[in-house]
């Protein structure tokens, strides 16, 4: 009867899942249709870059939420464990962000206590947990901005802190972080933190919040250690 319950459960948060997805998608495929209707009404006037540029964006944005949405539903299968270094994982992460640091000059920093942590974890999920913290961090924080990603060992446990000097988060809006397709953002998904919950949580790990409004923001993530 529980395991019923459960499965009852699971089934209205994909329904939901699902209908966020959807009416998410309408959005962007309205405005493109709406472009295209213009574009053959008007045969006499060309079309202009501006219109096809548009479209592509819109197109792009069907593309991400097809894709994060895809990562949201991927943990649910079973993380693949092993012994993982995370400071080899955090470069080959910052790696990844170079591109987008260096269009908003924004100096990342990692700061690693020495090069021997290690925890139990899937690697790939893991990744993608960086990412889209990171993401969120490059993100937020201004022109000539800083990220810093700090490791901390503590006791069983590694922390990894991400942090940037960016626009912070009120408190109103740190109650709604990780539902999906909640986002602040005009060209966001608001699915970045859900997949870095559902992941973590798979991890039997934690992820906690805290900013200071036009100041700063921290994301830190709690990972069993693994030495
Ligand atoms: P998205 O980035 O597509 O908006 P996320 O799930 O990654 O979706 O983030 C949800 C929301 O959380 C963002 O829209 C933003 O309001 C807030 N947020 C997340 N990270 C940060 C951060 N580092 N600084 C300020 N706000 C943040
Ligand atoms: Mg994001």
């Amino acid at each position: 009867r529980e395991r019923e319950q459960l499965k009852m459960e699971r089934m209205t948060c994909v329904n939901q899942l699902a209908a966020g997805l959807a009416h998410e998608i309408r959005n962007p495929l309205t405005s493109i249709k709406g472009f295209i209707q213009l574009m053959a009404r008007r045969t006499d006037k060309p079309v202009t870059p501006e219109h096809v540029k548009i479209i592509l964006a819109e197109i792009g944005r069907i593309d991400s939420l097809i894709s994060e949405f895809q990562m949201l539903a991927r943990p649910l299968k079973e993380p693949v464990f092993e012994e993982i270094n995370v400071c080899n994982l955090l470069e080959c992460v910052s790696l990844l962000m170079e591109g987008q640091c260096h269009n908003k000059n924004i100096s990342l920093q990692l700061e690693v206590p020495h090069p021997n942590c290690h925890v139990f974890g899937d690697i790939s999920q893991l990744k993608q947990v960086f990412i889209n913290l990171l993401k969120n961090a490059i993100e937020a924080a201004p022109i000539n901005g800083n990220v810093v990603v700090t490791v901390k060992e503590q006791q069983d446990k590694v922390l990894i802190a991400v942090e940037d000097n960016g626009t912070g988060i009120p408190s109103a809006v740190i109650e709604k972080l990780g539902t999906p397709f909640f986002t602040t953002k005009e060209n966001g998904t608001g699915l970045g933190l859900s997949v870095c919950y559902s992941i973590v949580q798979n991890h039997s790990g934690q992820i906690l919040v805290s900013s200071q409004p036009g100041k700063k923001t921290v994301f830190t993530v709690l990972l069993q250690a693994a030495n």
